[in-house]
């Protein structure tokens, strides 16, 4: 780093000994206008930095979706999508989800689809929970390995996300464990596997469709030396330029053309990142077999449509449904759960832009919301209302005493009021 750095090298080991910064991303359907007090993020309009780090798990609107908790450098990846609708996106390496909920804010309910993939199943499981408090309904959730994807559907996606596993150089100020698990044998093993991935990505972009490349570290070898031996001489792909990029924004260039965006701690407000993305030459691609949907057990927003497997509805949207992959029902998937066991579903109350007519409203004060939130009794006035604080969507209030979702149990193990 001293040699990368120079004069700035003192400068950015400092800037590991200090605390990191508390910055969010608002919801664009239900966080618009929280927080106005609070600086912007410069690279993206939803990114908002605060003083201090409120109690997220205690605040009813981060229950709500309004926001994800997610350190600002990753906000970058919103510069590097391109503006065409409708898309379809595959973020390969997408627990826990900052990725993903950035994308899905962006696609929206008229924007495309998102295919969020993880091949860990305990990290899948918190990709879900964030998801679903997101609330918006444009996504399928997988659990393959990059390598299968690109040999089941190659150049099949608009934009394809890699956001590495990596050393995680980047993260050493945030999470301890990550400065006692690195070695410079570990780099390397993580190039090569990065390597690997890389090449699955590649195959699976559409012509016209682009390969975002990221990693939370500093290390050359992990990010434009992997890109540099991907990409170098391969005529079929251009780079794609962030050209707002701020000055506190570092640019390399590598393999001639190619360029990549370091953000340092010592001159930006988020942790290490590195982010470069390249362009496939052609024309995109028409979308041509949407999967079938069926008639939704209760009234849904605009553009929302129910899909289902077994007895499981889902919610998708119309935009996503038109962008589904050939035989999607072979696949192995989740979506956004609405309706099982003959009611909905926790996450059906969190939906985005949802107003239910059919199901009579319950706002609860804050107060009242850590009371439910722990499992207090509250008497609904009719079979089944609709739980909001501040207007949004929290849960459900059931005649009788149904058991609690199940990330709240396992919230209420952590908390007793
Ligand atoms: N994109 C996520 C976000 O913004 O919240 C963070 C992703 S994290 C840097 C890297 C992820 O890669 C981990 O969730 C890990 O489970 C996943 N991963 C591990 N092995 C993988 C593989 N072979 N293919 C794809 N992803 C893998």
């Amino acid at each position: 780093m001293r040699a990368r750095l120079q004069e700035e090298a003192e400068p950015f080991f400092h800037a590991l000994q200090a605390p990191p910064n508390v910055t969010i991303r608002l919801n664009p359907y239900k966080g618009k206008n929280l927080f106005p007090e609070a600086r912007c993020v410069p690279w993206h309009p939803l990114g908002r930095v605060l003083h201090q780090r409120p109690d997220f798990e205690h605040s009813p609107l981060w229950h709500a979706g309004a926001y994800y908790v997610q350190e600002a450098s990753g906000m970058s990846l919103r510069n590097f999508l391109p503006e065409r609708r409708p898309l379809r996106v595959l973020d390969l390496s997408a627990a826990p989800g900052g990725k993903s909920t950035l994308i899905l804010g962006e696609l929206g309910l008229e924007g495309g689809l998102l295919i969020a993939n993880d091949p860990d199943p305990k990290r899948r499981a918190a990709l879900r929970e964030n998801l679903e408090r997101w609330g918006i309904p444009s996504y399928f959730i997988t659990g393959r390995h990059p390598q299968y994807w690109a040999q089941r559907y190659p150049e099949a996606f608009d934009v394809v996300v890699l956001d590495a596993p990596c050393s995680g150089e980047g993260l050493w100020r945030k999470d301890d464990r990550a400065i006692c698990q690195w070695s410079p044998q570990g780099v390397k093993r993580m190039q090569r596997f990065q390597r690997s991935l890389l090449f699955a990505a590649k195959a699976l972009v559409a012509p016209g469709g682009r390969l975002i490349y990221s990693t939370c570290t500093f290390a050359p070898e992990e990010n434009e030396d992997n890109l540099a031996f991907a990409f170098a001489n391969d005529a079929s792909w251009h780079p794609v330029f962030w050209e707002t990029a701020p000055p506190e924004v570092i640019r390399v260039r590598y393999a001639g053309e190619g360029i990549g965006y370091y953000f340092y701690p010592h001159r930006c407000i988020g942790e290490g990142f590195f982010i470069s993305a390249w362009g496939k030459e052609g024309r995109p691609a028409l979308y041509s077999k949407p999967y079938k949907t069926v008639s939704s057990p209760f009234l849904l927003p605009k553009n929302i449509r129910a899909i289902k497997r077994g007895e499981q509805f889902y919610a998708l949207t119309e935009s996503a449904i038109a962008c589904s992959l050939p035989d999607w029902d072979k696949e192995i998937w989740e979506a956004f759960p609405i309706w099982e066991h003959a009611r909905p579903t926790h996450a059906a109350a969190l939906l985005a832009a949802v107003e239910y007519p059919n199901f009579p409203e319950r706002p609860l004060s804050t107060e009242e919301f850590m009371h439910y939130l722990a499992g207090r009794h509250f008497n609904p006035q009719a079979a089944l209302e609709w739980v909001t604080v501040s207007g949004l969507g929290v849960g459900w209030l059931y005649k009788g005493r149904p058991s609690l979702p199940f990330t709240w149990r396992r919230f209420l193990r952590h908390y007793q009021p």
